[in-house]
């Protein structure tokens, strides 16, 4: 295959390298949680290694044994500290789940879909000048701060208006990017297996950061944090700073605890995940300067995040951990599941109909801590009566406010796919 982009070169190149230093000494596979909810076990690590290394080095798909642990790793980074030689066996499976989808990917025209649904959600929910706020940012001012969204949180935009009503109480001057136009590119590369389009697509992405002059870019989404901070953190050198949001308001906690004048009286359970443990246990540090608010622990659940890119890879493994959070989150002093992304918020909120537990994201307690009142979700209460028609009546005007013109029974048909993400698993054949 010509390398006939940078980023091709760039993963050719950390793809031999880590084939190259991997001693196949088994040690990822022993401590791996999914390998036995991929039908494995630590006695396959002989097979599964030689697998992932061949297509490492020949670019070969994946098959057998290591195809079923490559395909249900979750990024819980639990082999990270295992491997004896340094190397990171998460990239390590990202490098190899992106070089076998180059053959064949299940999910082949993932953007598209994934783009079209994006804008239709945020056009259902936002104001117009909201809207552009998210999607179309100004692109000639120098910023000192880009709150960096990623693509997928657009659908659930009352968390990030939380988010920036706290960077506006820290008096931070920063612009907004986001939506499919400021893909980080993991959708092409990992997804659709297109290193060259998505080399392009993080290219851009980066080149519109670097282009503002900031200092910092804060990102919010867990998969560009992985993509760009992690997978990619050596392909190119840039002007900023990238880290996550939560890093950056751990920096300014002593000011936040000034600010925080509202008691939010609960007692909460935090959902995060071990693969970025670091976000969790900066959004429970956040947590406790909320005057009030006690954190009664934190439900650690498999992989960075929920969803197709995260935990929903293992679903045995997620069934079992999600068992565990719901019996924590029963508990007689918890009142409150408290959400961390914008994926885990999208499915923890239906254990408020499915097991009677309230959820609320983190950004929603920050912003009662404020003393204000956190944007609304507004599309919560049809989504949970599951009545289709009326919600895709209702947010009639809001789509013709922001130019978009759509059938409602057309609609109507498509938001169980829209609120279920369903195109990360082959579906909304409606955007095909
Ligand atoms: S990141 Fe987690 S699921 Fe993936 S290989 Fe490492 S230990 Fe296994
Ligand atoms: S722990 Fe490191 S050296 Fe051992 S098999 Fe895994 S990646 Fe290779």
């Amino acid at each position: 295959m010509p390398l006939d982009h940078p980023l091709n070169e760039f993963t050719h190149r950390k793809s031999a390298a880590i084939a190259e230093a991997c001693t196949a000494c088994g040690a990822c596979v022993e401590i791996c949680p999914v390998i036995p909810h991929a039908g494995l076990s630590v006695a396959d690590a002989p097979k599964v290694l030689e697998g992932v290394l061949s297509t490492l080095k020949s670019g070969a798909p994946l098959e057998g044994p290591a195809a079923e642990w490559a395909h249900q790793c979750d990024g819980c980074g639990k082999c990270i500290p295992a491997c004896p030689e340094g190397i990171n066996p998460r990239t390590m499976l990202m490098l190899a789940n992106t070089k076998s989808a180059e053959h064949q990917s299940d999910t082949p025209i993932l953007f598209r879909k994934m783009a079209r649904a994006i804008r239709l959600m945020a056009a259902m929910q936002l104001a117009p000048a909201d809207y552009r706020q998210l999607l179309q940012p100004p692109t000639t001012r120098n910023v000192p701060v880009i709150f960096y969204v990623g693509c997928n949180a657009v659908r659930t935009p009352h968390l990030l208006f939380n988010a920036m009503y706290v960077l506006d109480a820290l008096g931070v001057d920063y612009d907004v990017m986001g939506g499919p136009a400021a893909c980080c590119g993991i959708i092409h590369t990992k997804w659709q297996g297109d290193v060259a389009i998505g080399g392009k697509v993080t290219d851009a992405t980066v080149q519109n950061f670097g282009g503002r002059n900031p200092e910092k870019v804060l990102s919010w989404c867990p998969s560009c944090q992985l993509h760009l901070g992690e997978t990619l953190s050596d392909y190119q050198e840039t002007s900023f700073d990238f880290d996550h949001v939560t890093k950056y308001l751990v920096d300014r906690e002593d000011e936040l605890d000034q600010l925080f004048t509202t008691p939010v009286p609960l007692r909460v359970l935090l959902h995060a995940h071990e693969g970025m443990a670091d976000l969790g246990e900066n959004v429970a540090r956040i947590l406790k300067r909320v005057p009030g608010l006690e954190v009664a622990g934190i439900a650690w659940e498999s992989g960075y995040t929920c969803g197709g890119s995260g935990a929903d890879r293992s679903p045995g493994l997620k069934a079992v951990k999600r068992a565990e959070t719901i019996e924590q989150a029963k508990a007689p002093d918890v009142d409150v599941l408290v959400s961390l992304y914008h994926g885990c918020h999208a499915q923890l909120v239906s254990l408020s109909e499915n097991e009677n537990i309230k959820v609320v994201n983190f950004t929603d307690l920050l912003v009662r801590a404020l003393g204000r009142t956190p944007r609304e979700d507004v599309l919560e209460a049809g989504r949970m009566l599951k009545d289709w028609h009326a919600m895709a009546a209702n947010v009639q005007s809001t789509l013709a406010a922001n130019g978009t013109e759509v059938d409602t029974d057309w609609l109507a048909d498509l938001m169980p796919e829209l609120f279920t993400n369903a195109e990360f698993k082959g579906g909304l054949k409606a955007f095909d």
